[in-house]
Order: structure tokens, then C-alpha cells, then sequence
């Protein structure tokens, strides 16, 4: 089912990742994790249908998503940039993306962290955080955001991480084995991964190099 839905506020988080807050739609529910296909009606965008997740809970009185934007590609992100309170755009139903198996740990790559900002949320408001941990990992300081959230959801759990830069307060590198053993010391445990293609496979190779089993990560695009 395809819902017009009015945009609220734009919010600009990063120089390229936006927050938007939607009208929420009468009898629409969703869970943390949960993400959606969305349109905008313009007959130059008719065949352009974009996964996005929704970064809010379902307890709020709007819809928010949280979108880094890709101007070079000529496509969805392109235009979600140039978005005005005010204009409408549309939804899908909800489906699922990850599946939680219980406390462990979350590893993200840039907006690949969309469907854990709901999950921590959500543990957050369930009481269920403790025993998770997230390391979030970006190119520089200026791709980072949310940070503040994060550090107050996960205390000494969160962890950044840059990949092209070395600053104070986060960890440096690429995902791989070494960085993995270095700083997590379980493996037998739940992890979570979401992120680029490249990078959720490199994460998940790493953690099956580490004794993780293969039933307890749960990898998503
Ligand atoms: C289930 C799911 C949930 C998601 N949730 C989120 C979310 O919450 N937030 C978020 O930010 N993202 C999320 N994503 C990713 C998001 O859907 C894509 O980033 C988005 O669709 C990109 O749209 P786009 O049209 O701007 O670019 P694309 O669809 O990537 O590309 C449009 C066109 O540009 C061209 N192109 C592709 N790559 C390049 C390149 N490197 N240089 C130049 N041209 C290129 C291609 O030919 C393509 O036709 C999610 C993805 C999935 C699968």
C-alpha cells in the first residue's frame, strides 16, 4: 500500500546525512528495526523506490528517517536533499530487517546504523540495554552523528571508529579480523551488522575467522 505522508522538519545531522520528521499516518504501526519503501510523487522519479528505516519508535506522534544523501548518484537521495517541510512523499507498510536474538554486539558502517538507532532506542525504553554494545565506524569526524545519543544510550559500549583519520576519543581503523579481536572478547555471542555491502561481508568474514557462529550474526545491507 503506497501513504502520502507530509514532511515535517528537515534536519541536517552530517555535511550529507538529513533527519526527517513525518506526519504519522492514523493507524500506522511499525517496530524498531523496521524499515520502508519510499516514493516521491514526480513524474521524473515514477520508477525510483528507495529502502529507508525508521530511525524513531513507534510510540512517537511522527515518523522520522534518517538518510544519507548521495547528490552524484542523480537518484532518490538526490532529491530527498532537496526536500521542504511541507512537501508530501510516500510510504510503504513497514516490513522487517533485522532480527534481534538478544544482547550483543552491533557493528555499523555509516547509515548502515539507521536500524540500530530504533533497536537501542526501543532496549532503552524496555530496560534491555545492558550487555549491548555498538562500534559505529565512518570515514572522519564530520561523517559521525548521533554521537551524543549514543554515548548516553551505551556509556563506555559505544564505540566510534574512523577509518581515515586518527582523533582523540575514537578508535582508527578498517573492519577486520585484528580490529575485532583487539576490542570485543566474546565471540560467542550476538552481533548485528549493517552497513555497505563491502563492509558487512568484511565484518562478517572476520567474526566466522574469530569462532563467531555463522546462525548468530545477522547481516543487512
Ligand atoms: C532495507 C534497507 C534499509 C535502508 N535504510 C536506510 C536508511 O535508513 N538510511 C539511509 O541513508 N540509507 C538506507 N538504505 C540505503 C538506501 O536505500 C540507499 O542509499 C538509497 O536507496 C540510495 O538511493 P539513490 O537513488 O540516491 O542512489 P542509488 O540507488 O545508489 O543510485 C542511483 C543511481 O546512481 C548510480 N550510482 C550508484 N552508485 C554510484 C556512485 N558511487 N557514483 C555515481 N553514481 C552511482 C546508479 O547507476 C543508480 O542507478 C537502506 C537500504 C536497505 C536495503
Amino acid at each position: 500500500m503506497e501513504i502520502p505522508v507530509t514532511l515535517l522538519r528537515k534536519e541536517q545531522l552530517t555535511h550529507d546525512v538529513v533527519r526527517l520528521t513525518l506526519q504519522r499516518p492514523k493507524n500506522y504501526d511499525f517496530f524498531a528495526g523496521q524499515a520502508i519503501d519510499f516514493r516521491l510523487d514526480r513524474p521524473e522519479m515514477k520508477d525510483k523506490v528507495s529502502p529507508f528505516t525508521f530511525t524513531g519508535l513507534n510510540t512517537a506522534d511522527h515518523l522520522e528517517l534518517t538518510i544519507k544523501c548521495y547528490p552524484s548518484h542523480h537518484g532518490m537521495t538526490e532529491q530527498v536533499a532537496k526536500l521542504q517541510a511541507g512537501d508530501e512523499v510516500i510510504i510503504s507498510e513497514p516490513f522487517d530487517t533485522v532480527a534481534l536474538k538478544g544482547p550483543g554486539v552491533f557493528i555499523a558502517g555509516g547509515t548502515g546504523v539507521t536500524p540500530f538507532i530504533a533497536i537501542l532506542r526501543q532496549l532503552k525504553v524496555d530496560g534491555k540495554l545492558p550487555g549491548n554494545s555498538l562500534f559505529f565506524f565512518n570515514k572522519t569526524r564530520a561523517d559521525v552523528f548521533m554521537q551524543d545519543e549514543f554515548r548516553s544510550l551505551l556509556g563506555k559500549d559505544f564505540h566510534p571508529v574512523l577509518s581515515n583519520e586518527s582523533a582523540d576519543g575514537y578508535l582508527n581503523g578498517m573492519v577486520s579480523a585484528d580490529f575485532l579481536k583487539a576490542n570485543i572478547g566474546n565471540f560467542k555471542q550476538p552481533f548485528y551488522t549493517c552497513g555497505p555491502e563491502g563492509f558487512v561481508h568484511a565484518v562478517k568474514a572476520a567474526l566466522v575467522q574469530l569462532g563467531a557462529s555463522e546462525s548468530m550474526i545477522d547481516v543487512q545491507f
